[in-house]
């Protein structure tokens, strides 16, 4: 084996603590290392305007080269020894997931993986949903658990502007119902609300997903990257979204399902299913914030506001054991300190990752 050369002493990683199974590695706010994101592409089909707006992400745009991506082993490498440091569930995104090619055999290698304990990974995947129909019995036989799917208007004319794409709605919802049939079941359908934009299709998803079994979440608009020209009065806050919903079809509070959970949870009274709002503007929850991301070409970052990431790839890639990546992400997540949405509007930064590289 190649000896890893640090070039700063700070590089040198502390080694990782010894946890008993079940325990996790923990921030310097004591926050504990619970999920991995995995973003597997920077490229996307669709180009929506408050992720990838054309202008920025036009014919000019250079995206990774294959060769930089990391392989399906060395992601599945990277998820085994998340796992040993605390990890339990792990999340497939983007750029669009599905654009990578055999997407499911990474889908595969990951459920094979087990926790220190034991148990298998919880394996979720977001999608924009148009390769979701062709794709999800395939993924759902390869151990996927479940799936998210973005959807942000039911008006086809809308829904086109918003993703830039020419792709029908009707195909989005063939997608979700596609992974509901293949056992991916409660499919979670994601809407970014933007003020002005497609506000007044709140009520028109409320009404159409109410009793479908899948549960739709609104999320509120958020200035990550550096390209979607955010602005505060864009944002349409989950308080307003429950009032408004609420007014026609009443809704009560229920509990999280687990500590860190993002979605606030609230069911419809007459028992037709239940909504989530994300509402990381108007009530930041980096408290609670367990996730760690991998970008596409290897590096961890610990918060989706940085500015910069810590790369894992030269590590893999020098013939580094187990043990010197457990220190190194072990280490990366001891030193996290990350709180970017507490700190909205004092905490200016210039040089953001984008989400289409990083995913949501
Ligand atoms: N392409 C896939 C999709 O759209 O589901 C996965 C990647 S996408 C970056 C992940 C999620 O981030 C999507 O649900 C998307 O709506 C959300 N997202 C992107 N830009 C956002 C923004 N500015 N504010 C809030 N959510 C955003
Ligand atoms: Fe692509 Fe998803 Fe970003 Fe839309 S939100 S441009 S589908 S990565
Ligand atoms: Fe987590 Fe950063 Fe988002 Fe806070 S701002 S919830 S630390 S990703």
């Amino acid at each position: 084996m190649s000896r890893v050369i640090y070039h700063h002493p700070e590089d040198q990683p502390a080694p990782a603590p010894d946890l008993a199974a079940g325990e996790a590695v923990r921030d310097t706010r004591g926050r504990p290392l619970r999920d991995l994101r995995i973003s597997v592409t920077d490229r996307c089909n669709f180009r929506c305007t408050y992720c990838m707006p054309r202008e920025v992400f036009g014919a000019n745009h250079v995206f990774l080269p294959h060769s930089a991506l990391l392989t399906f082993e060395e992601i599945a490498r990277v998820a085994a020894v998340a796992l040993s440091q605390g990890v339990r569930k792990i999340r497939l995104t983007g750029g669009e997931p599905l654009l990578r090619k055999q997407i499911e055999t990474l889908v595969a290698l990951l459920a094979g993986l087990r926790t220190p304990d034991g148990h298998p990974p919880e394996i979720t995947l977001t999608t924009n949903g148009t390769l979701l129909a062709r794709k999800a019995r395939a993924l759902a036989q390869a151990g996927l658990t479940r799936v998210t799917v973005s959807l942000d208007a039911l008006d086809d004319a809308l829904f086109e502007r918003m993703s830039d794409s020419g792709v029908p709605v009707a195909t989005v919802l063939s997608g979700i119902q596609a992974a509901a049939d293949a056992g991916l079941a409660p499919v979670k359908v994601n809407m970014v609300v933007r003020k002005g934009m497609n506000d007044a299709q709140i009520l028109p998803m409320a009404r159409y997903f109410r009793h479908s079994g899948h549960v739709l979440r609104f999320i509120e608009y958020m200035d990550v990257g550096n390209s979607n020209g955010w602005r505060m009065d864009e944002v349409v806050t989950g308080a307003d979204i429950v009032r408004l919903i609420g007014a026609e079809f009443p809704l009560r509070p229920v509990q999280a399902h687990y500590r860190g959970e993002v979605a606030s949870r609230w069911a419809y009274a007459d028992g037709a299913g239940e909504i989530g709002l994300i509402t990381s503007v108007s009530q930041p929850f980096c408290g609670d914030c367990t996730r760690l991301r991998l970008s596409p070409e290897g590096r961890l970052f610990t918060c989706l506001f940085a500015e910069q990431g810590h790369d894992l790839r030269a590590l893999l890639r020098s013939g580094a054991g187990d043990q010197v990546l457990r220190d190194r992400l072990a280490g990366i997540w001891q030193a996290r300190g990350d709180r970017y949405s507490e700190l909205r509007g004092q905490a200016h930064r210039d040089h953001k990752i984008e989400m289409s590289y990083i995913g949501g």
